[in-house]
């Protein structure tokens, strides 16, 4: 499937469309080994998708040993850089050919609007590739200062094969975040997806094959965290695991390289970022529109979302009242409307009962001043409001739990140091935002605020060339820019004496 005809819709397309849930590992779509299956569900309607294969410590051992037998032969790992990055050039080219189906298969996975899926996840999954293919035949080695009649050789070395473990609510772009770089630097790499959305990192296995990526460079397994995640966590032949998930998943891995071969692990965990907005913001409005973006967007299953918003008592009441107008810009729809730009369905039934009950904890200690339903549409009922919280005290779970889903709560504060001890009093260190016209309160403010991307006068900013990451309990290693390939290759150094 290329594009969409005018009068095709995407719901007709969807029930077009070619479904597998099988596994690709050595270059073949293949059942789990014990032909175990679990199914798939859209979130957007309840509809059955299809069945996924729920792969078994078999289809691991099977991956890893094919991901090693192919990084062993060198058909992609000793290519050279220039060669691999033709051939990544065609996959993202493949993906920007196929990038309607790949975005139906993420709306249609974890409900989010297709209007956001082909205008933002896609692009972004494209771009990244490209970005990469392009990066690394442009790298240089070093030449360190040695005593004479020594030469020293500092390359970066591909580290073998690397699992990339990876969750549900960008599905198609995190796991391109993890596979480009692994894969321009050399690597073999073993895809496990999230069970709630396989199904777009499958048809881009298949992809992959398309594009000339030698079998075995690429598999994707998808099946449980327990069995499947936590078997190449602790494989003794896998030299990395590329994570992005929970923190309590990610505790784990630290656990499981321990206890196996000390793999390398790059862990993005959770978060609960702040936004903080002085009585000084330029545009009180422009700002209460950012922040709702900042909490709402992509139904607030946001790592990064800024969903305690801490606001100066001056501007308090007016900037609630902004920011519950613009909250209905992200009022839940159908995720298969193009021309819905707002909140799709969260990822499941089970998720929406999860953060119903913090919205419920939040009615009984605080004020909702926005939202506040659960929704049923098409049938489904995993769509939930935008949600505003104030007047929950200082020490309120909601303010530190990371929710994931369209909940925003409310901190007033009176100084600039109130302000920077409410938004470092979490466990996370993932990003935050500032709003104000001083711009030496902006530096001083950005500089002691702990987390890996601060934004002034903007949100939850991000770009291809900058990393991306937490501080604390948000893990360590950085995606995206130069500085993801720190986490897919070693520095080796070969030293020299002349005659
Ligand atoms: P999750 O429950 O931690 O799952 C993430 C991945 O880990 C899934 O593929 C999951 O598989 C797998 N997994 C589960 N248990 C495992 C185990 N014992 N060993 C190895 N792998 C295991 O997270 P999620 O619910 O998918 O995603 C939401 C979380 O991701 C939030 O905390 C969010 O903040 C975080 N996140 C962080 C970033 C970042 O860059 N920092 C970006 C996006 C999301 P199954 O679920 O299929 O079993």
């Amino acid at each position: 499937m290329t594009k969409l005809s005018t009068d095709t819709s995407w719901r007709e397309l969807a029930g077009s469309l070619r479904l597998d849930g099988r596994a690709l590992i050595d270059g073949q779509r293949q059942d789990a080994s014990n032909a175990q299956t679990f199914p798939s569900i859209s979130p957007i309607d309840g509809r059955h998708l299809v069945d996924i294969a729920a792969c078994t410590s078999e289809d691991v051992e099977a991956a890893v040993a094919s991901a090693r037998a192919a990084f062993e032969g060198g058909q992609w790992s000793r290519i050279g850089a220039a060669a691999r990055k033709e051939t990544l050039l065609r996959l993202a080219d493949l993906m920007e050919e196929h990038g309607a189906e790949l975005a139906l298969l993420d709306s249609l996975d974890m409900g989010k609007p297709i209007a956001q899926s082909t205008t933002v996840d896609i692009p972004g999954s494209v771009e990244t590739f490209r970005w990469y293919a392009e990066l690394v035949d442009k790298l240089s080695d070093e030449i360190p200062s040695t005593p004479p009649g020594t030469t020293a050789l500092v390359t970066r070395e591909p580290l073998g094969v690397v699992a990339a473990i990876t969750p549900w609510n960008y599905p198609l772009e995190i796991a391109c975040w993890k596979l480009a770089p692994a894969l321009a630097a050399g690597n073999s790499v073993v895809l496990k997806p999230a069970g709630q959305s396989s199904l777009s990192a499958l048809r881009l296995g298949e992809l992959a094959v398309e594009a000339g990526i030698p079998a075995g460079v690429l598999n994707v397994v998808p099946g449980s965290g327990r069995i499947v995640g936590e078997g190449l966590a602790r494989h003794m032949d896998v030299d990395a695991v590329a994570f992005t998930g929970s923190t309590a998943v990610a505790k784990g891995l630290l656990e499981s390289s321990g206890q196996s071969n000390m793999k390398r692990l790059g862990l993005e965990a959770g978060g609960k970022s702040s936004n903080l907005i002085f009585d000084d913001v330029e545009d009180l409005d422009a700002a209460a529109a950012k922040a709702a973006f900042g909490a709402f967007y992509n139904q607030g299953e946001v790592c990064s979302a800024n969903s305690r918003i801490l606001v100066q008592r001056g501007i308090a009441e007016q900037f609630i009242e902004a920011l519950a107008k613009h909250s209905a810009d992200y009022a839940p729809g159908d995720p298969l409307d193009p021309g819905h730009a707002g909140a799709g369905a969260l990822v499941n039934s089970a998720h929406a009962d999860q953060v119903e009950q913090a919205i419920e904890s939040g009615r009984n200690d605080g004020v909702i001043r926005a939202g506040g339903r659960r929704l049923t549409l098409n049938g489904s009922d995993a769509y939930i409001e935008p949600t505003i919280i104030a007047q929950l005290p200082a020490t309120h779970p909601l303010h530190h739990t990371e929710i994931f889903g369209p909940v925003a709560t409310i901190s007033v504060f009176d100084t600039e140091e109130e302000a920077i001890e409410l938004a470092n009093g979490t466990e996370y260190g993932l990003a935050a935002s500032l709003w104000t016209t001083n711009l030496s309160r902006a530096h001083r403010v950005a500089a002691r605020l702990v987390a890996g991307t601060v934004s002034i006068n903007t949100v939850d900013a991000l770009g291809l060339t900058t990393p991306f990451g937490g501080f604390k309990q948000s893990g360590f290693g950085r995606d995206l820019s130069v500085h993801a390939l720190d986490n897919y290759t070693g520095l080796k150094t070969t030293w020299i004496q002349h005659g």
